[in-house]
């Protein structure tokens, strides 16, 4: 079977860390397209000089790299029994292209899974993140609701945890604004299509990540 899977929701509400869960749960891979920009800038590549700057900024890297980028991606061999993607799409004009893409390769999206966090909470969530820098294991930690249990050291792997660089109050500010201007309209696209599910994930009424993912497969059933 094809399962594609489209996480959605603004930075931090913890879309990485769902598509963590699920993809162990289903055995299918996820894609992270920050993930993918961010190797790109710390490898020097080409595409990392390009993109260096919107990351920085908390703005989107421009629709037509950002395709092109993930459409290749999207036919790498180990994509085969479906995907989670994790940050794209992003516009409705990527949301749009998807489609296409999908199906002139005869598939389609199964389900959008919509996470939903009051903003102050994400502000919160994104100050005190720190990820493991073990690329096979990004596990994230909040210094403050779920630290480690040695300071920057990951407990699962034992790697380092780092802070993303745009994981600062200020880009926080300007990657929500994006957010609410340029990707929530994705929203009603796949409302209209009936593939939108919302669904809470915040520590305030103790929903979190392992809870939300098992729901979602639940709902795959
Ligand atoms: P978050 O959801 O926490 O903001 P991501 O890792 O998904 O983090 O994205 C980090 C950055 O990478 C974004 O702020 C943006 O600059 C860029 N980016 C990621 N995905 C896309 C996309 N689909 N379209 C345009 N830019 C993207
Ligand atoms: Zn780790």
């Amino acid at each position: 079977m094809d399962m594609i899977l489209i996480m959605l929701g603004a930075p931090g509400t913890g879309k990485g860390t769902v598509a963590g869960i699920l993809s162990k749960e289903l055995g299918i891979v996820s894609v992270s397209s920050g993930d993918i920009f961010r190797k790109a800038i710390s490898e020097k590549t080409e595409l990392g000089k390009e993109v260096e700057g919107y990351l920085a900024k908390g703005a989107l890297v421009p629709d037509e790299l950002t395709i092109r980028v993930i459409e290749a991606r999207l036919l790498e061999p180990d994509l085969e029994n479906g995907v989670i993607l994790d940050g794209f799409p992003r516009t409705t004009h990527q949301a749009e292209e998807l489609e296409k893409f999908l199906s002139e390769n005869g598939k389609s999206v199964t389900k959008v899974i919509n996470l939903v966090t009051p903003e102050e909470e994400i502000v919160e969530r994104i100050v005190n993140r720190r990820i493991c820098s073990n690329q096979n294991c990004k596990t994230v930690f909040n210094m403050k609701l779920n630290p480690p249990k040695v300071t920057g050291v990951c407990d699962e792997c034992g790697g380092e945890l780092i802070q993303r660089k745009d994981d600062t109050e200020e880009v926080i500010k300007s990657r929500l604004n994006t957010y609410y201007t340029e990707t929530a309209p994705i929203e009603k696209f796949y409302e209209e299509k009936g593939l939108l599910y919302s669904t809470q994930i915040s520590q305030r009424v103790n929903r979190l990540a392992p809870e939300v993912a098992k729901d979602v497969v639940e709902l795959l059933k």
